[in-house]
């Protein structure tokens, strides 16, 4: 059969865009399909954040860093993996990963420097100066118009095309005016993002996470999942999520963890807190999801002064969404909390930052802390931002049976496949964990299957 068009590829978040623009720059023809009405996913929402280490960004700041010194702070962070292979390489590939970001791409980041972030012992988050990832997006999308890549949105994927061998060949599609269309393809990449947003995958894989509200883009609905379980791939990592223990609610937008990480505390419904912040906004979700309903995020103005350094704060305060008061007590009463609980959560907090007692929960890291001076309380709830689990991949982007023979033309990269952050759980994410996966292991999969396409037609 004719094909018509070179590689396929199902999904127009950064993953998807990213391998678009490596294959067509290898010289062979793409084309992107994209179910919602515009590109993006979830990686529109990011803050736009992609580690490397040893980058020439970092070079000139001066900071030392390298490949080895990241990688021991994901195992370090992670735990477990079930793609070790896949973590090294992508983290020994991320240098080149941003600088073709900038160089090729000609995407707008910069090394954010002002502080380190969750799961890294150096600098080296490489995002937008606006820290939004609809700018990444905007920039990979600008590449990939600039070229000419065809990209058809309102064009969801329905189902892989099997070759009839065990591999693919295409995928019928549903177009834009509900007719369906097959387009048949030498390569197809999977570009689909996790099951985030499918409750019931949710609750098969991540089940700990499976009340939180997910606060994701619509597009992740597992589609990843249910073909590659048609087709017999291996699937990896499949227990791991990203979460952020702190949704401001009722607005829905993320509150800094600048707040907590700065020397804030959340307590619960009673007024009390309940253990060690400095777990990170992910490792954290979990122990706020076992107080059965809203928390509350308690800091004070320094602290609020450094948080305004980022726009969807501003935003938020702005909004009403983060209230203050002049003491603990003046903070309950907003919120109708038990007085004499927050006293006392904020009181034997302090003791523990000003070292007069070790703290209840073993925290050790208090930034700005003691909490004094003008005081400010806003409500959170947990939520689930993406599932770090997928199909089991090659170092390039292959994806695999269960014992690693590559299912034929098919790739897969970002959250369609096996992240890297541990087995299972959120605590092994590490900022940053998704973007990596989704740019370095698209590019490298796009580059991967343009070698497949050139080395068959020569
Ligand atoms: C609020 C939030 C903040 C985050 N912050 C960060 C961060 O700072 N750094 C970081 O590394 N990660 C972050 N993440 C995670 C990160 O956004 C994801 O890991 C990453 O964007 C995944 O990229 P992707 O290309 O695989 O998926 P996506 O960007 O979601 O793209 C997948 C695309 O595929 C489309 N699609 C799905 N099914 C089909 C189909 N059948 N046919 C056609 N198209 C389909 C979807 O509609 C979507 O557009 C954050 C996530 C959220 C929700």
């Amino acid at each position: 059969m004719q094909p018509d068009v070179d590689v396929l590829v199902i999904g127009a978040g950064a993953c998807g865009l990213a391998a678009a623009i490596a294959a067509h720059d290898s010289g062979i023809s793409v084309a992107i399909i994209e179910k919602l009405e515009r590109p993006g996913g979830n990686s529109s929402l990011s803050t736009g954040s992609v580690p490397a280490a040893g980058s020439r960004f970092q070079r000139e700041a001066g900071i030392v860093d390298s490949p080895e010194r990241f990688l021991a702070d994901l195992v370090r962070t992670s735990g477990a993996t079930d793609c070790p292979g896949l973590v090294r390489r992508l983290v020994e590939t991320s240098a080149a990963t941003v600088e073709w970001l900038a160089d090729s791409v000609g995407a707008r980041i910069a090394l954010v420097t002002a502080y380190k972030h969750v799961g890294h012992s150096a600098p080296r988050l490489h995002a937008p100066v606006s820290r939004r990832g609809q700018d990444l997006v905007d920039d990979l999308v600008g590449a990939v118009e600039t070229r000419g890549i065809p990209l058809a949105v309102g064009n969801g994927a329905l189902a892989l095309l099997p070759d009839g061998s065990g591999g693919v060949i295409g995928a019928d599609v549903e177009t834009l005016n509900g007719k369906r269309q097959r387009i048949i393809a030498r390569k197809v990449m999977l570009a689909v993002n996790g099951f985030a947003g499918n409750r019931d995958l949710v609750a098969r894989f991540c089940p700990e996470i499976s009340g939180a509200q997910y606060f994701g883009a619509r597009g992740s609905t597992g589609e990843a999942v249910l073909w590659g379980e048609r087709l017999g791939a291996a699937f990896g990592n499949m227990g791991a999520y990203q979460g952020y223990a702190a949704v401001s609610d009722p607005h829905g937008s993320i509150l800094s963890w600048t707040t907590i990480e700065k020397g804030g505390i959340i307590v619960n419904g009673a007024g009390r807190r309940f253990g060690d912040e400095s777990a990170g906004y992910s490792g954290y979700t979990p122990n706020v999801m076992v107080q059965g309903g809203r928390c509350f995020a308690i800091f004070d103005q320094k602290i609020f002064d450094v948080a305004t350094a980022e726009e969807e704060f501003v935003e938020l305060a702005n909004y009403g969404g983060v209230k203050k008061g002049a003491t603990p007590a003046d903070l309950a009463k907003l919120h109708r909390l038990d007085a004499d609980a927050v006293m006392a959560a904020v009181e034997s907090y302090n003791k523990a930052a000003r070292g007069e007692q070790p703290d209840a929960f073993g925290r050790r890291d208090f930034a700005l802390a003691p909490l004094n001076g003008t005081l400010y309380i806003c409500r959170v709830v947990p939520g689930l931002f993406h599932t770090q689990g997928g199909l089991m991949v090659d170092n390039d982007g292959r994806v695999l049976r269960p014992h690693g023979q590559p299912i034929a033309n098919l790739f897969a990269g970002g959250g369609a496949a096996a992240g890297l952050s541990g087995r299972t759980g959120a605590g092994g994410y590490a900022s940053g964990n998704g973007l990596l996966s989704a740019i370095g292991l698209g590019r490298l999969a796009g580059l991967a299957a343009a070698q497949e396409v050139k080395s068959r037609t020569a």
